[in-house]
């Protein structure tokens, strides 16, 4: 009898797109909290990546990659009625795929909304088209018609995906240790509320990597902890993020949208060429980039008070990221060479050192207490007695595939779903097991701490959470 606990019997099949380090970390947290058989399990994936890993768990491997052209022929046997596609590919489109599982009748969940090849990079494509902002548009466009359709979760990984559930968790932790009563927050404009009355003016999903392998990076070779192709892609999308009430600097180089929401803005120069003023516990204070990710649009829009068309209130939400030592090398390399991808890549997994930590949370500031993280601080060494195939980073990331999937398996016609209107509370409760410490911290530091030590600097000092003192210029 195993000794972790079943969390939902599905009787149905389940097809894995892609098995790259999110999907091979997934297939042994699905083979122990979801009620099904290895036998029942498909995997599609482009490369033998991982081949060996549904060996081991005995699990059907194709190695085909999914094109615009082969999808159904490919699909249409592996997946009907009641069965679930878990998309943790590159390079496929979660739209056709969306659209596809909704035919079909089959549940779906992925963990960012990605175009077919070439999507992000195409320069004949509008910078404002080759957003996330833009990916997020065309992703809800498809819910017309689609109400009430089989379960299709968008972006539910760690970041985007589980930070929406720690913004909300956070904002609780706020209120109740600021006196603020925050009642029971059910829908949108309940949280959006709380996000006002609390007075937070900015969101960061600020990590920092610290896990690093003794074999450091070569020159010409991309290192990371997580997919190489999904940072660079994202990396070199146009900076984005969620645009607060509370800003009064338009950035020179900022432009707004002229189709959707309207509710984020993008710059025109790559994330990975941005860098932002962050701070994490363990960390303190630091640089990071601001990579485009889905959950800064979602979160800040979620968040979003309006009264008629005119916005009262929104924070600025964006990515605050600093990956492992090496991922900053190379991407130092990479804008070097002027995005051109480097021809060697390494996903770090079994030759990471002890001692490192992915710390990932989120940081609410700009309310009494000035600023509060809430995240995870997991270690390489927890997470490796804690599940194998998995470092830090990807365990936060395929715990909340699990738990995403649980959640539409329990809830199999929700139409298509964003993280922040999925139910946070077993959301978490089903990640908690897998994140090591979760800790809520407040900390003094601002973005103007410790500033002009060298020079003067053009800074507004009468609001620290403005984004231009936040931007590292
Ligand atoms: P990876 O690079 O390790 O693996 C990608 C996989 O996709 C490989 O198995 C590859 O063979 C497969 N693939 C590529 N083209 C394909 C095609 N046409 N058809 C079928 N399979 C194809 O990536 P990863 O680290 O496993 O990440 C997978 C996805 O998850 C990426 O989109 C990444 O951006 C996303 N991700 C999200 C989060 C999050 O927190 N939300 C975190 C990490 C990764």
């Amino acid at each position: 009898m195993s000794q972790h606990k079943v969390h939902v019997e599905f009787p149905g099949r389940i097809v894995f797109v892609g098995f790259g380090s999110i999907g091979q970390g997934v297939l042994p947290l699905i083979l122990r909290h979801i009620g099904t058989q290895a036998e029942r399990i498909t995997i599609v994936s482009a490369d033998e990546r991982g081949a060996d890993v549904a060996v081991h768990f005995g699990v059907r491997f194709i190695k085909q990659a999914v094109t615009a052209e082969n999808l159904r022929g490919l699909l249409e046997p592996l997946l009907s009625s009641g069965d679930f596609l878990i998309n943790v590919s590159v390079d496929v489109s979660s739209c056709a795929l969306i659209e596809f599982c909704h035919e079909r009748g089959a549940l779906y969940l992925d963990t960012c909304i990605e175009p077919w090849p070439g999507g992000y990079t195409d320069k004949s494509i509008p910078a404002a088209r080759r957003t996330n902002y833009a990916l997020r548009e065309t992703a809800l466009a498809l819910r017309q018609g689609r109400e009430n359709g089989p379960t299709a979760v968008l972006t539910h990984g760690a970041n985007p995906g589980m930070v929406s559930h720690f913004v909300k968790q956070a904002m609780l932790n706020i209120a109740a240790d600021t006196g603020v009563a925050a009642g029971n927050p059910q829908s949108r404009a309940d949280w959006a509320a709380l996000a006002h009355t609390l007075g937070i003016k900015v969101i960061h999903v600020a990590e920092r990597d610290t896990q690093v392998s003794p074999v450091r990076k070569r020159p010409g070779e991309f290192v990371n902890t997580w997919s190489v192709d999904g940072f660079v892609s994202e990396g070199s999308q146009p900076c984005e993020l969620g645009w607060g009430s509370h800003e009064r600097h338009f950035p020179a180089d900022g432009h707004r949208y002229d189709f959707g929401r309207g509710s984020s803005i993008y710059l025109s120069q790559p994330g990975a060429a941005t860098k932002v003023r962050t701070w994490t516990p363990k960390a303190g204070h630091f640089h990071a980039f601001a990579i485009t990710h889905g959950e800064s649009i979602s979160i800040a829009d979620y968040l979003t008070v309006k009264s008629g068309d005119q916005v009262l209130y929104r924070p600025t939400a964006h990515y605050a990221y600093h990956p492992c030592d090496d991922a900053v090398l190379s991407v130092h390399e990479l804008t070097g060479r002027n995005f051109v991808m480097q021809s060697e890549q390494r996903i770090l997994m079994n030759e990471i050192s002890s001692g490192g930590i992915d710390e990932l949370g989120v940081l609410l500031a700009g309310h009494t207490r000035n600023a509060y993280w809430y995240g995870s601080q997991l270690s390489i060494d927890e997470a490796r007695t804690l599940c194998p195939f998995n470092n830090a980073t990807s365990l936060q990331v395929t715990v909340a595939v699990l738990s995403g999937v649980i959640w539409a398996m329990e809830n199999p016609r929700q139409g298509i779903v964003e993280p922040d209107e999925m139910d946070f509370r077993r959301n978490l409760e089903i990640c908690m097991p897998y994140l090591g410490p979760v800790v809520g911290e407040y900390t003094d530091w601002n973005p103007l701490t410790d500033r002009e030590r060298l020079f003067p600097e053009d800074l507004d000092r009468s609001d620290p959470w403005q984004f231009k003192n936040i931007r590292v210029r």
